[in-house]
């Protein structure tokens, strides 16, 4: 059979952006997902979909001998900072473990070549204008350290396995939707600051709170590097490209390289609402560093990346039109329910 590229957790939020870009350049995709937060709705064209969870083996091997495939983009795990302090097992069960049954049933089936998400948070606290892949790695959580594991892991494995290659992207903070407003974010109990942002301009939730003002920065709040999901799933595509054309294997930060405060990405989102959002200010989260930006000189020269919606005003005009339009998507679904009702379907 033609070989294909598998796509765990394709159907959630960055897995969707990415799997619709490899669907538009012509490639064959596949995807396991257990929609615990991803959505069938994030499919826009006909990819292969596998409804089930990476901890299942049979599972998994059923999917393996099944289709021949040239690659794993492997996105299928657990990311809520707050969440993985309170559950640290559900963390490393879903982000460690599953993930060794996935690259477990890659050495197995011949799968040489692993695009592997993995995250910012591996830094930790760090007093650096800019983290470089090489600078030292703090985590200070459970998310951070469960993802911290896999990239050991894919080291040793790639140590003992010549063939085998592969890209870990380390995502930096996430945002935005597709242009077209296709597909996003959807999970509804969000926690990343963009999305709770646009969520309280629009009415979805009273406020957006500010997790702590006393950090040593230059407005007291947080500072990120936020990246377009489109310019995101673009590195991907790339780190792809760049493992077929024999590229060792390597990290790669994916971040633009300059660092925004909680009080400026609020600031943009009552620019893309021209209206003030109602904002409170609270006490730090638990697990939260001060600063994370990115150095992007490396994944720039590899993978010749040129990223295309650096303005956060772009990021966050996608984000709050895709919100608005979750909005009216689910008013219309309310009518036709009521109508529906009231012709006693
Ligand atoms: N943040 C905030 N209020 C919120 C959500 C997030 O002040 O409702 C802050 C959070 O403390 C952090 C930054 O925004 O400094 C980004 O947090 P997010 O959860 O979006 O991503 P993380 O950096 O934790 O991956």
């Amino acid at each position: 059979p033609e070989s294909s590229i598998l796509v765990t957790g394709g159907c959630g939020y960055i897995g969707s952006h990415v799997v619709r870009q490899l669907s538009e350049c012509g490639y064959q995709v596949v995807i396991i997902d257990n929609l615990s937060t991803g959505s069938k709705e994030n499919l826009i064209y006909d990819e292969k979909l596998v409804v089930g969870d990476i901890s299942d083996s049979k599972l998994v091997e059923s999917v393996f001998s099944q289709y021949r495939f040239d690659a794993v983009f492997h996105f299928a795990a657990s990311i809520i900072v707050p969440e993985s302090v309170k559950m640290p097992l559900k963390y490393y069960r879903n982000n460690t473990v599953n993930s060794i049954n996935i690259f477990d049933a890659c050495i197995r089936y011949g799968v040489n070549k692993i695009v592997f998400s993995s995250t910012a948070a591996v830094y930790g606290e760090n007093e650096l204008l800019q983290v470089t892949e090489d600078s030292p790695l703090n985590p200070t959580n459970p998310y951070a350290r469960s993802k911290l594991m896999d990239e050991y892991v894919l080291s040793d494995m790639r140590a003992a396995l010549p063939n085998l290659s592969y890209v870990i992207l380390r995502y930096f903070n996430v945002a935005g939707s597709d242009l077209l407003g296709r597909i996003g974010p959807r999970n509804p109990n969000a926690t990343h600051l963009i999305k709770v942002a646009c969520e309280a301009a629009l009415g979805i939730r009273d406020k957006v709170t500010i997790f702590g003002t006393d950090y040593p920065t230059h407005d007291g709040t947080c500072i990120r590097d936020y990246i377009h999901v489109e310019d995101l799933a673009k590195a991907h595509l790339e780190s792809y490209r760049y493992l077929r054309d024999g590229g060792d294997s390597i990290v790669l930060n994916c971040g633009y390289g300059r660092g925004l405060s909680v009080r400026e990405v609020l600031k943009a989102v009552e620019l893309a609402h021209r209206k003030p959002i109602k904002v409170s200010e609270g006490y730090r989260r638990i697990g939260d560093v001060s600063s994370v930006i990115a150095n992007s000189n490396r994944i720039k020269k590899l993978l010749n990346w040129r990223p295309v919606y650096e303005d956060i005003s772009s990021i966050v005009e996608s984000a709050y039109h895709w919100e608005k339009k979750l909005i009216r998507n689910s008013n219309s679904e309310r009518r036709i329910f009521s109508v529906n009702q009231s012709l006693g379907r």
